[in-house]
């Protein structure tokens, strides 16, 4: 493709796009193919021969979007949201454009540069502490994912928690704990095994009432296991669970942790973005506590995946778990000593350039923009809790200090309410509208209502509002006139 034909399929991809962004709320949010639909529609045999770009561009609408759930959508109110929007779509454009790997500084220095510029912003932003700051012993990081982001986290500790000994020795595999809560995201316990620690290193610290990890209990399970010889490596702390968005307490959890010499992890991937707003930014008293810090602006911040902002307190204890220089790396810089280079703060080698799109989403909307988006998410989803909370039909659950309510439908006596509220929950998704998904809280299924997505208006969670009513007045019904039969 020469630059002139790029120039003219360029314009038509982000026609394309933009025409996507305009219909996308009229299609219906969840897709509706069934396992091996896509695959059917497509050639068994690879292309020989180049094809027209129309023909692509033709599939996409064909094969492609039928088989999506849309993410942008205003009724799309699952999982968390996963935001982009134009300059974060322009930025990562430009990144693919440049192709430029920024492993080493040496390999591109802007790509460094502007993402340590970037990320020493944000952590202003978010009012991170001084210590995560690249002008003294920390230090910021795009990392692929809040998962990879933990693991890293966890080799760091690792390697602390042998004096720095993790690259001839470790840690004893079976000496080594790490606190948990039931309410920690799998991932946490997806990078213990990755590690090489073996799930009987995870420690489930009990919870309280809120779902949050009870401080006390970290405390005596913590002093119980060094009793018994254990090294305890890293809590990890929740800001906003998967689940429920509880928060764990950072203030009582940060002195526990010091005390045994375990680094303190905060998982803050949903809920982290948030504390750009100064008045939201109480729920993460204590992260002075944190050893390292996530959260991902490719859920709630205006950003393509993937964007996780990590950070450190000492980079050294990273860079030493993971720096190896093989000769083919080496140069000047990075043997001055006076550079850092991203390929030893993450797993892979090569990197993209994804300070871009931050860089781009944060000069276009302004931290006033982002603190608008995030103010607006939080006050809908406060609206439909009150709404919910005023109605007989549906308890909310308690706390909701962000943009995620739950609610668990009140169901007649003698109805299996866990089969009634799934029930309720497919039917709302199968009308094309809205889409929600579930937990379980207390071992009873809860519909979790995530509000965020940048196109969802006031109208769009009235209407969820109306559905759950309306699916939960004609669900009762059928409930009662099969149990009149
Ligand atoms: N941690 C928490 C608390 C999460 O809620 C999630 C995803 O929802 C993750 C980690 C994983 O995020 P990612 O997709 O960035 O790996």
């Amino acid at each position: 493709m020469t630059p002139e034909q790029f120039r003219q399929h360029g314009h038509e991809v982000v026609d394309w796009i933009a025409d996507y962004w305009a219909r996308v709320g009229s299609l219906p949010v969840r897709s509706t193919v069934a396992p091996g639909d896509v695959r059917a529609a497509l050639p068994t045999a690879p292309p020989e021969r180049g094809e027209p770009f129309a023909d692509v561009l033709g599939d996409l609408d064909r094969v492609v979007v039928p088989g999506l759930t849309h993410w942008q959508h205003p009724g799309f109110f699952g999982y968390f949201p996963a935001n982009t929007s134009g300059p974060s779509v322009l930025g990562d454009l430009v990144s693919a454009g440049l192709g430029v790997q920024g492993m080493s500084w040496v390999t591109s220095p802007a790509a460094t540069e502007l993402e340590q510029h970037v990320l020493d912003w944000f952590a202003e932003l978010l009012g991170l502490p001084q210590s995560f700051r690249s002008s003294g012993t920390g230090g910021g990081i795009v990392q692929d994912s809040s998962s990879g982001a933990n693991l890293v986290a966890l080799l760091a500790a690792l390697h602390r928690a042998s004096g720095g000994a993790t690259v001839r020795r470790g840690v004893e595999p079976e000496r080594a704990t790490v606190y948990v809560s039931a309410e920690t995201h799998s991932s946490m316990e997806k990078a213990v095994r990755i590690a090489g620690l073996g799930s009987d290193a995870v420690r489930i610290v009990e919870v309280d009432g809120d779902l949050a990890m009870n401080p006390v209990a970290l405390a005596a399970r913590m002093e119980r296991d060094v009793a018994r010889g254990y090294t305890p490596v890293l809590v990890c702390a929740t800001v906003g669970t998967t689940s429920t968005t509880a928060v764990d307490p950072l203030a009582a959890i940060g002195p526990i942790c010091q005390k045994h010499g375990a680094w303190l992890h905060v998982d803050a991937a949903y809920a982290g973005v948030s504390a750009i707003v100064p008045e939201l930014r109480g729920l993460q008293d204590g992260v002075d506590w944190a050893d390292s810090y996530t959260t991902d602006a490719h859920k709630w911040l205006l950003t393509g995946f993937d964007a996780t902002l990590f950070w450190v307190a000492d980079r050294a204890a990273l860079t030493g778990a993971l720096a190896i220089l093989p000769e083919y790396l080496r140069n000047a810089a990075t043997d001055a000593g006076t550079v850092v280079d991203f390929r030893d703060w993450q797993v892979p080698l090569g990197r993209r350039f994804r300070a871009l799109k931050l860089w781009f989403v944060l000069r276009w909307y302004g931290a006033e923009g982002l603190r608008a988006h995030i103010r607006g998410s939080v006050a809908l989803a406060q609206e439909l809790a009150a709404w919910a909370g005023a109605d007989e039909r549906f308890d909310v659950l308690r706390p909701h200090p962000l943009s995620l309510v739950c609610l668990t439908p009140r169901w007649p006596s003698g109805v299996d309410a866990d089969v009634a509220t799934m029930t309720l929950l497919e039917r709302l998704n199968d009308g094309g509208e809205v889409f929600l998904t579930h937990t379980t809280v207390g071992g009873r299924a809860v519909l979790r209502v995530a509000v965020g997505a940048p196109t969802t208006t006031r109208a769009h969670v009235e209407r969820v509002w109306t559905l759950l009513c309306e699916g939960h007045d004609w669900l009762a019904a059928d409930f009662a006139a099969q149990a009149a039969e």
